[in-house]
């Protein structure tokens, strides 16, 4: 379930509610788009506090850490997938609620912002090992007397949501609810844990300018990739800005198609010997005819640049990745779709032929290649158990937009014919 978040425009002040995987700001009384970027890399929000008539002695701030995404597990029990949507608490301190439940998402959280009488507790937990509680307390442990390979997390948001604690009259209070906590923890030992806001927490406005021509960009407010419709570079979110990446499309020669986006990402897997789509189809036992071109063809991962539910998204990835073979090549985009890509259908575009936007990015994409390697294995007991000691080689992954015809509730790719369901798509949006 998304949050909601209330950013302020910082053009001209106005209040703006947006998701929290929004990373473009479009002021409804300005028009001014902004991209907001976490100095340090995480999201961070704080749970507003309730408005107390007595004043606090001491106010502070606690770490919960949220991780929203799919995670993916092989074990000697096959491969197994589910989506998590947990926030979990990233301080050792006892007493504290271990999740915030279902509180972030039924307020309007605020970006966390540096409060002058505020104090901050550290984040001593690391993300992995919140996740791994989140994965205990959830029952997905591999089972008893199974073998864990490997496990994945594809994450769609990881932030970080403070929760307000207050000191009045020396008992501590849990400042959304007002509620004394249970807590283990003399108030007075908290300051000594405490540190002030820091700077790199501070989230960062900058404008939606293309950083080589200086053109507009336009984003949807989830948009990883924007296209700059002055000189067709394409730019995803990296860090405080915009990095650019290679793109390319498979144009198709007519009719009403929709381009959805795939990362495609060059791997080598030398403990394998994988280096060709020969290489894949062999080590995976692959029921198909080698042809010789094949082994001059290097391996590429296909995998979709866009949420999807956990099932489907291994399956598009895998299908598409033994189905390059039937995919023309990629070119740049042709001369006649210089507008980027959210010209290349321009004329008698219907809502569908737009290409679909990018929200997964290339970082998360990579996560997957183990994963996607196990899906593909004909016979898994030849590649699971070797998954944990396999180093992954990949090179710098390219956006790719195949073409996909609508055919009844489907959407089917039209050199592989692998069907989606245009439910998934809208599910996946919302996810
Ligand atoms: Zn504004
Ligand atoms: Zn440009």
């Amino acid at each position: 379930m998304d949050i909601r978040v209330e950013q302020g425009c910082p053009q001209c002040g106005a209040p703006a509610e947006q998701g929290e995987d929004s990373r473009w700001l479009c002021c409804a009384y300005c028009g001014v788009r902004t991209l907001l970027s976490p100095a340090g890399g995480l999201f961070r929000y704080l749970l507003p506090p309730a408005t107390n008539s007595a004043e606090p002695e001491d106010y502070y701030a606690v770490p919960y850490l949220r991780f929203k995404g799919m995670i993916f597990q092989v074990s000697s029990q096959g491969i197994s997938h589910r989506l998590i949507d947990t926030t979990q608490v990233a301080t050792e301190l006892p007493g504290l609620p271990p999740s915030l439940g279902l509180r972030p998402q039924a307020m309007v959280l605020r970006p966390l912002s540096a409060a002058p009488d505020c104090r901050y507790l550290p984040q001593s937990r690391s993300p992995r090992a919140v996740l791994k509680k989140a994965i205990q307390v959830g029952g997905f442990s591999a089972r008893p007397g199974g073998d864990l390979y490997h496990r994945a997390y594809i994450g769609e948001s990881l932030s970080v949501i403070y929760l307000p604690l207050v000191r009045q009259a020396g008992r501590l209070l849990d400042g959304v609810s007002g509620l004394p906590l249970a807590a283990i923890l003399p108030p007075a030992a908290l300051p000594g844990q405490a540190a002030p806001f820091a700077p790199s927490w501070q989230l960062s406005h900058s404008a939606a300018i293309c950083p080589h021509c200086g053109w507009d960009l336009e984003a949807a407010a989830d948009d990883l990739v924007v296209h700059c419709a002055g000189c067709h570079r394409a730019w995803q979110l990296a860090g405080q800005g915009l990095r650019q990446v290679e793109w390319q499309l498979c144009a198709a020669a007519a009719g009403a198609v929709r381009y959805l986006p795939f990362w495609r990402i060059p791997v080598q897997i030398p403990a394998l010997e994988l280096s060709s789509f020969s290489d894949l189809v062999q080590r995976t036992n692959q029921p198909l005819v080698a042809r010789s071109a094949w082994s001059r063809q290097p391996l590429q991962f296909w995998i979709p640049a866009m949420k999807l539910r956990p099932k489907l998204f291994l399956q598009l990835g895998r299908r598409l990745t033994l189905g390059q073979w039937r995919l023309p090549d990629p070119a740049e985009p042709h001369p006649a779709h210089r507008g980027g890509a959210r010209s290349i259908l321009a004329a008698g575009a219907t809502e569908n032929s737009e290409p679909y936007p990018v929200t997964l990015g290339a970082g998360e994409a990579g996560q997957a290649i183990k994963v996607l390697l196990a899906a593909m294995a004909a016979s898994p007991r030849r590649i699971h158990p070797q998954l944990p000691r396999l180093w992954v080689q990949s090179g710098v992954p390219s956006l790719c937009y195949l073409p996909f015809e609508e055919r009844g509730q489907d959407w089917v790719q039209l050199h592989c014919g692998v069907a989606l369901a245009k439910s998934a798509l809208r599910f996946g949006r919302l996810m």
